[in-house]
Parts: structure tokens; C-alpha cells; sequence
């Protein structure tokens, strides 16, 4: 039976992040998971999805050891565009800057590859002695006591741990064997994530076009062959989207700029296309003994406003930093009590205003649509509330 101190389920971004964090603080960390890390883009399977880093989540990548390693590859988002085209024309109606120069002087965040960031973690982990990565197996039960958990994988492996990390996904094995159920909500919509190169440079800005569906969303990617290139989320509802998904490349490059309401150009594929189910999920707990839930074992949500993985690494930053303040009690059920009241109230928050502005997205009804594009002016024009909500947005509080 191996002894660590934490023992992580799911080895997807935010358990690589966690190992990479408590690995590096100094604490014993063991992470499994059945699928080996695809670390490129060219094999099948890989995640050709792009995540935006906000401010605080470099603050704890930096402190995980891996920003050096992630920084040159990084593309920064100074501004975040918003532009309803909901009229009965597919073109711009209303277009609206936020600015990150308003709040300060660091750009919102960073645009990386999923995969490439799932390389440079596993480089971090492959320099810290005391994180034991195990691929090829998984989490399979747990026993808890008051002083620690005893698991098995699926190998049949076992271990004992003073905390569990179940960063194991929307069906977290460990959030079922704790007894901790979850709260879904299925909005019949799915998301096409593919990279575009265009004509028009994106100026570092990161552009949300909102007609029906959902958003149309491009981020900022470094130049492909010379020419300006975007990540694109495309939410569009369930049927629609895997029709788009299997249109002959032409038609698809003519339908997504017609969507992209033409902001940037012509737009053409420069990736193969992945079709992304969309819900929203929470758990009704985020803990239990000597368990801590973090990532979309804890919450999911639409990707609105980059809130998905931040939210995540916030947790991991909760954790950490009640587990660096008192290492002897960590795990303990003061500890995990201390990250709920933290987390839990901030989570539904959080995924109650992401709910909304999709459901706004989505809207069919021209009134809805009208409304929504009103909704956007005004709040742009108050530059205090402006301000306040693009702090909310990276993630700053009260
Ligand atoms: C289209 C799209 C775009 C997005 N864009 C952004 C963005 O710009 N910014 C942002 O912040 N967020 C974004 N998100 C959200 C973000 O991608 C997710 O929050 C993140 O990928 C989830 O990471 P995770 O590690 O929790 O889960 P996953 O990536 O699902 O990882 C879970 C891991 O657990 C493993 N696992 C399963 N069973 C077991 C087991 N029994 N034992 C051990 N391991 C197991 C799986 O193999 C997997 O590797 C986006 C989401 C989508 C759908």
C-alpha cells in the first residue's frame, strides 16, 4: 500500500494543473488517469479546443512552475468585443469594446491550445520527484476515514491519501463514490470548436457574435501560414450544429463567415472541426470526507465568457491555500469546509449568470433579440458598471 499525501483522479487539464500546484508546494502527490495525455495536435483524439487564462489564473500557473513554459506561446486578449447581429440581417448592429486598459494594465488573459498545455504540463510533472503520474489506470473505489482515504484503481493498485482531488470530469467516478449527486441542465445546444485564418489581423481582440443558437466566438491565435488566425467556438442548437459540422469544407468556410456576421473577413478552416455537448451541471456538494471536488467534477458550464477552466484553477488556488496554512491538517474535515464555504456560493453564482446570457444567445424571438442588443449598449455606457463587470468576469470579488 503507497502512502501520499493527495491522491488526484483525472489527469484533463486542471488534474495535470493541481499536480503541478501540490507538487510543487511540496506536498506528495499521486495522479492517475485511464487515458495517457495526448500532448500534440496532430494525433487523433487530441483537444484542438484553446483555453483564454485570465489575470489570476497566471498568477497560479506562475506559481505551479509552469507560466515560463507556457508564456511564449500564450497570444494575449487585450480587448473582448461584443457584437449583436441578432437583426433581421445577419451584419452588426450594435459593437461594443471592453477594454482591459480600463481596469489596469495587463491585457484580460492568454490564449493556449488544450493540448499544447497538456505538453507542458506533463513536462512540469516529469521535474517534481514527488508527483507520481499513473496512466493507463483510474480511480475505481475509495473507503474513508476520519484520518484518511484507502483507494483502489483500476489496476488494482492501492493507496492511502489525506486528501482525494476528483478532477475526473462531468461524470466524476469520484463524486458518485462519495454519494454526491449533481444538478443538470441540458439546453438542446452544441459547440463546434475549430481555428479559422482570416484577412482582417484580430488586433488581439476576442470577438462574441451573438445572433441565435448561442455565441459565435473568436480568440486570438498566433499567425498560420502567414496569415491571422482565430480559435472559434460555434454554438449553435443540437441537430444544427452536427448538420454544420459535416458540411464540405467550402460551404462550411461561406456558412461561418455569414455567422461571424463577416467581422473579420472571409474565414477559413484551418483545423478539423469537434462537436462539444453543452450543459450546465453542478454538484450539490463540492466536498466529503477527505474528498474535494474541483473542475467539471464540480461544475460545468456553457463556454461563455471563459469561465470554465478559471473557475477551475480558482479552486485549485482555494485548496492550495488552505493546504499551504495548515499542511498538518490537510484533508481534514475544517479544511474541506473552509474550501466549500470559499467555493460553493461563488460557483452558483456564477454558472446562474453564464445560464442567463446563453439563454439570451439562444433567443429565437426578434423582441428577445432587440432587447438583448439594447441590453448590451446600456451596459456598456455606465462606465462604472462597465468596469465592475469586467473585474466580476476575471474573477475578482465583493
Ligand atoms: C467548447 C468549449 C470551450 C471551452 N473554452 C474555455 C475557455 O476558453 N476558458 C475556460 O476557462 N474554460 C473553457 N472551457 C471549459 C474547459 O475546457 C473545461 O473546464 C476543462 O476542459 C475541463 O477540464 P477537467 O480537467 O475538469 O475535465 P476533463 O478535461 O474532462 O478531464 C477529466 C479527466 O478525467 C479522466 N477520468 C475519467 N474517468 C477517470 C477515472 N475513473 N479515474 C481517473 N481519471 C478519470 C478523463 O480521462 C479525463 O482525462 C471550454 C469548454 C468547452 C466545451
Amino acid at each position: 500500500m503507497t502512502d501520499t499525501d493527495i491522491f488526484i483522479s483525472g489527469g484533463g487539464v486542471a488534474g495535470l494543473t493541481a499536480a503541478a500546484a501540490f507538487g510543487t508546494a511540496g506536498f506528495s502527490v499521486t495522479i492517475a488517469d485511464p487515458a495517457p495525455p495526448i500532448t500534440d495536435a496532430a494525433t487523433q483524439g487530441a483537444d484542438l479546443r484553446t483555453t483564454a487564462f485570465l489575470q489570476p489564473a497566471r498568477d497560479f500557473l506562475d506559481a505551479a512552475g509552469v507560466w515560463g513554459r507556457l508564456a511564449p506561446h500564450a497570444t494575449p486578449l487585450q480587448v473582448m468585443r461584443i457584437v449583436d447581429a441578432g437583426g433581421p440581417d445577419p451584419t452588426p448592429r450594435v459593437i461594443r469594446d471592453f477594454d482591459a486598459a480600463d481596469i489596469g494594465d495587463l491585457p484580460f488573459g492568454w490564449n493556449l491550445p488544450n493540448w499544447l498545455m497538456r505538453r507542458e504540463l506533463m513536462a512540469r510533472l516529469g521535474e517534481l520527484p514527488n508527483v507520481t503520474f499513473l496512466s493507463g489506470t483510474g480511480f475505481k473505489s475509495m473507503l474513508t476515514r476520519t484520518a484518511h482515504a484507502r483507494v483502489t484503481l483500476t489496476d488494482g493498485t492501492k493507496l492511502t491519501a489525506r486528501l482525494v482531488i476528483g478532477a475526473d470530469g462531468r461524470n466524476s467516478p469520484v463524486r458518485e463514490a462519495a454519494g454526491i449527486t449533481a444538478k443538470t441542465t441540458r439546453y438542446g445546444q452544441k459547440a463546434i470548436t475549430f481555428a479559422v485564418t482570416h484577412d482582417a489581423p484580430h488586433d488581439n481582440i476576442s470577438t462574441e457574435v451573438h445572433r441565435t443558437g448561442g455565441p459565435f466566438t473568436l480568440v486570438p491565435l498566433p499567425d498560420h501560414e502567414g496569415k491571422p488566425c482565430s480559435a472559434v467556438v460555434w454554438m449553435e442548437d443540437g441537430p444544427e450544429a452536427l448538420r454544420l459540422a459535416d458540411l464540405p469544407e467550402d460551404d462550411f468556410n461561406a456558412a461561418a463567415t455569414a455567422r461571424s456576421a463577416g467581422v473579420h473577413g472571409s474565414l477559413a478552416l484551418a483545423s478539423r472541426r469537434m462537436v462539444w455537448p453543452i450543459i450546465s451541471q453542478i454538484a450539490d456538494r463540492m466536498t466529503a470526507e477527505r474528498v474535494a471536488l474541483v473542475a467539471e467534477a464540480a461544475h460545468v458550464m456553457p463556454p461563455i465568457g471563459a469561465q470554465g477552466l478559471n473557475m477551475s484553477l480558482a479552486d485549485l488556488a482555494t485548496l492550495l491555500d488552505l493546504a499551504v496554512c495548515h499542511p498538518d491538517t490537510l484533508g481534514s474535515a475544517d479544511m474541506l469546509d473552509a474550501y466549500a464555504r470559499k467555493r460553493h456560493t461563488d460557483v452558483k453564482l456564477r454558472s446562474a449568470g453564464i445560464d442567463l446570457l446563453n439563454r439570451a444567445s439562444q433567443a429565437e424571438n426578434p423582441l428577445l433579440r432587440d432587447l438583448r442588443a439594447k441590453g448590451v449598449a446600456a451596459l456598456h455606457s455606465a462606465a462604472p458598471l462597465r468596469k465592475e463587470l469586467m473585474k466580476l468576469g476575471l474573477g475578482a470579488r465583493g
